[in-house]
Order: C-alpha cells, then sequence, then structure tokens
C-alpha cells in the first residue's frame, strides 16, 4: 500500500490546532506573569516587571500634542518612545474620565489635555495607571463654593461624588511657574491617589501602600517630624494631616525635585520608589 500523505483538509486541521496551542500558550504565558511571577516579582523588587506594552498606541491629534509640547516640561523631556506612551495614557484617560464645566465654562483642547497630563505625569510609573475612585472632572472658571465645606475653593477631591474638582483658574497657575511647589492638579490627584493606593489591592496599590507607610513612619518620628517643619521647605498647610502632607510633598517632587533631594534625601528617594519614578 502507497503511503498516504497528508490532504489539504488534514493540513488546515493541523494549523489550527496549532494556534489553538498558542492561543492556550499565550493565555496561561499572560496568566503565569501576570498572577503568579509579577506578585512574586513585586514582592521581592517593589516595582512592576513591565510598565508600558500597548500593541495599538493611541495617539492624540496633531493639535493636542502641541499642547503637550508647548506646557507640559516633563513632556518635552521625555524621549520619542515615551513621549508616545504618555499620549497613549492621556488619550486613555480622556476616553475613560467625563468632563463637566461648570458656570458656563466650555471645556476646550487645553482644558482637556492639561487636566489629563497632570494625572498622567503623577501615574507614568505606574503599569495600571487609571482609578475608579473617581469617574469624573468637574471644572469651573475661578474659586467656587464647595458642597463639602461650603466655603471657597480652588480644588478638592470629592470621594462621594467620585469626582475630582478644579478652579481653571487656579489649575493654570500650577504651570506658569514651575517652580514654586505649587501644582494644584498634582495635588488633587494625590489625594485620589492616595484613597487608590489604601484602599485598592492591584499590583500599583500595593507598592503605594508599602512605601507611604515607611513614609509616614519616618516623618512621624519625632526628631525627623521637627526637621521637616524647622526646614520650612514644605509649606505650612502640608502639616494639617496626613493627606494634606502627602498631596504637598508630591507637589515638591515635581515642581523642585533637586532642592527637594539635597533637603531630605531619604524622603525623596521613597516619595521616588512610591510612584516608581527612575
Ligand atoms: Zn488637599
Amino acid at each position: 500500500m502507497l503511503p498516504s500523505y497528508p490532504t489539504t483538509m488534514e493540513n488546515s486541521y493541523t494549523l489550527l490546532a496549532v494556534l489553538i496551542w498558542l492561543a492556550i500558550g499565550f493565555y496561561f504565558g499572560l496568566f503565569f506573569i501576570n498572577r503568579i511571577l509579577e506578585p512574586l516579582y513585586i514582592y521581592i523588587f517593589r516595582r512592576p516587571i513591565y510598565l508600558y506594552w500597548y500593541p495599538v498606541i493611541k495617539k492624540l491629534s496633531p493639535e493636542r500634542q502641541k499642547i503637550l509640547t508647548d506646557n507640559v516640561p516633563f513632556y518635552r523631556r521625555l524621549s520619542p518612545q515615551h513621549k508616545k506612551y504618555f499620549e497613549h495614557r492621556v488619550v486613555g484617560f480622556l476616553e475613560s474620565y467625563q468632563f463637566y464645566g461648570k458656570n458656563e465654562l466650555v471645556v476646550t483642547d487645553e482644558i482637556y489635555v492639561m487636566i489629563a497630563s497632570a494625572y498622567v505625569m503623577l501615574t507614568f510609573g505606574m503599569r495600571l495607571f487609571k482609578t475608579n475612585v473617581f469617574n469624573k472632572i468637574i471644572i469651573y472658571p475661578d474659586s467656587y463654593q464647595s458642597t463639602i465645606s461650603n466655603k471657597l475653593h480652588n480644588g478638592e477631591f470629592n470621594p462621594q461624588l467620585k469626582a475630582i474638582v478644579f478652579s481653571w483658574n487656579h489649575f493654570k497657575r500650577g504651570y506658569l511657574k514651575g517652580d514654586d511647589n505649587l501644582n494644584l492638579g498634582i495635588h488633587e490627584f494625590t489625594h485620589a491617589l492616595h484613597q487608590h493606593g489604601l484602599r485598592r489591592g492591584d499590583q500599583s496599590a500595593i507598592i503605594f501602600a508599602d512605601r507611604y507607610a515607611r513614609i509616614m513612619k519616618e516623618v512621624k518620628h519625632p526628631p525627623n517630624a521637627q526637621r521637616l517643619i524647622d526646614s520650612e521647605y514644605f509649606r505650612i498647610y502640608a502639616y494639617t494631616n496626613d493627606y494634606e502632607f502627602l498631596a504637598v510633598i508630591l507637589e515638591h517632587f515635581f515642581e523642585t525635585p533637586h532642592v527637594f533631594e539635597k533637603e531630605f534625601p531619604q524622603l525623596f528617594q521613597n516619595v521616588k520608589r512610591m510612584i516608581n519614578y527612575r
């Protein structure tokens, strides 16, 4: 009897079987990396295995890209590849959160891009950078009456409404002078990140919470606490409570990193690791 050769039909079955095995292998590979290898890696090294992996990169329109280039020094300093990741995240942010203009404020491209970029910058060292502790951004043209305190506010994180609220006028001021340690965007988004870090269990939150606990332990050690106050580097508002302290030190981290590192090297390193900055 002549040896039989595979028919075309058998070939396509073989191809299908190979594809199915590849898909199963890919799935278990991802499962292994995300559920077993990475938690172990995070436990040991306190950082994610990888930060950016986007098979399809989302792009900003040239107009919106120009807003980033013109106004965000952090973006300008990135490598071409990291600029793409940054833009991808800005687009992802804008797709995930609703923006509402109040008191007849029209949400312009500049408002969309600048607010998204503040959040993306703060979380650029995290792989899982989005959070569900807020789902909307409310923007007033200027200071507004807060529903929490009934006082005039320039910005807030309202966990009940799941909202971040900004006075656009004050948000913009954060960028006019890049080294005055005042940045409303970073400040309010840090409040949200703080809550996310302490309440959620994803890998970014685990890294954040671990380092945050260390920071608070060190700054509450009486001699350290006194040195912080005496130095007058952080504005006095930082000592209102733990939430405000964290928000203010993150403003300093992005506005005057060199001074921060020189004044409080250990605190600076802990903040850096908390948000996984290199
Ligand atoms: Zn605050």
